[in-house]
């Protein structure tokens, strides 16, 4: 397949703690209509600035939070959206329309949710889907397998691009699916990463084992804390490890959770406590069927930091 368009970054004026710069709007322009990969707020600067790109021929959406998904009726409200919620799933086109409208490539024939390893070929542009919840429930990310100059993964807020470590939902986030997905993306080695906030990332399997060591080692240092018999207290951990930062203490208290939840879950499960190695239920145990590339290489060993780990039971 040829080459699809070069993706342009419209960065959304709405700076803060958990936007960083603001939220990055990625637009892949095409003949019959841009593709637009989260819309972002409904900021009537940044909706202009998208406008001034033209017409839409569809959304895709990396998850529901509003900071990417809000100007989605504003600015196409008659596109069809690619999304894991069907919440926001849909495709008004489908009635009578014509699937090869103006060459935008053929629509999904139902505005359902999206599927992990689906690949939507749009404007141009070849999108493969993979569902990584962990930030949200609804989280996904999308390989641009046939980008100008190599293959490019949208990663929403997956990954992001900097330093930062990726917030895990209060409502339906899930830091065990999140080390999950983590794993899965560490095996996209390679490959460019375009975030949903923050610079780009040059290479996904290096910054995806980043945040994975990151995670390990706060898991690994909660674990020892509770086996030496220390509070299981969320503030109070919180405090301690940030005791020059009061403004982080509620959402690094939520993140504490999160991870006493994961430990609690990994006893129950018998899993290994710093991440899970083996698949969800009802996933297929082997690689064959549809080829799914290198992200089959995450359950490699070389992923995983043996050393690190620490049994949360007694030995
Ligand atoms: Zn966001």
């Amino acid at each position: 397949m040829l080459s699809g368009p070069e993706p342009v970054l419209v960065r959304a004026p709405n700076p803060g703690v958990m936007t960083l710069e603001g939220t990055n709007t990625w637009v892949l322009p095409a003949p019959g209509g841009a593709v637009v990969i989260d819309p972002g707020p409904a900021d009537p600067v940044h909706v202009a600035a998208l406008e001034r790109r033209g017409p839409v021929a569809a959304v895709l959406l990396t998850h529901r939070h509003a900071d990417h998904s809000e100007a989605l009726e504003v600015l196409a409200a008659d596109a069809p959206v690619h999304a894991v919620s069907p919440q926001f799933a849909r495709n008004p086109l489908r009635d009578g329309a014509d699937p090869l409208r103006d060459g935008a490539g053929p629509l999904r024939d139902g505005a359902g949710p999206l599927r992990d390893d689906e690949v939507l070929v749009i404007g141009g542009a070849r999108l493969r889907v993979l569902l990584t919840p962990g930030h949200t429930e609804d989280s996904a990310c999308f390989l641009y397998e046939n980008a100008p100059g190599g293959p490019l993964l949208f990663t929403g807020d997956t990954l992001l691009g900097g330093r930062s470590a990726s917030s895990i939902s209060r409502i339906d986030g899930s830091l065990t699916q999140y080390l999950d997905s983590l794993e899965r993306l560490a095996g996209r080695i390679g490959v460019r990463g375009l975030p949903g906030h923050g610079p780009e990332i040059m290479d996904v399997a290096e910054h995806a084992r980043g945040a994975l060591e990151h995670r390990r080692a706060r898991l690994s240092e909660l674990a020892a804390r509770l086996e030496a018999g220390g509070s299981p207290d969320a503030e109070e951990i919180a405090r301690q490890r940030h005791p020059d930062r009061p403004e982080v203490w509620a959402p690094a208290a939520w993140m504490v959770r999160h991870e006493l939840a994961h430990l609690a879950r990994s006893i129950a499960d018998g899993a290994p406590p710093l991440g899970r190695r083996s698949r969800r239920d009802g996933e297929d145990p082997s690689p064959s069927g549809t080829p799914i590339g290198e992200c089959d290489r995450r359950a490699t060993p070389s992923t995983v930091p043996l050393a690190e780990e620490r049994p949360v039971r007694g030995r």
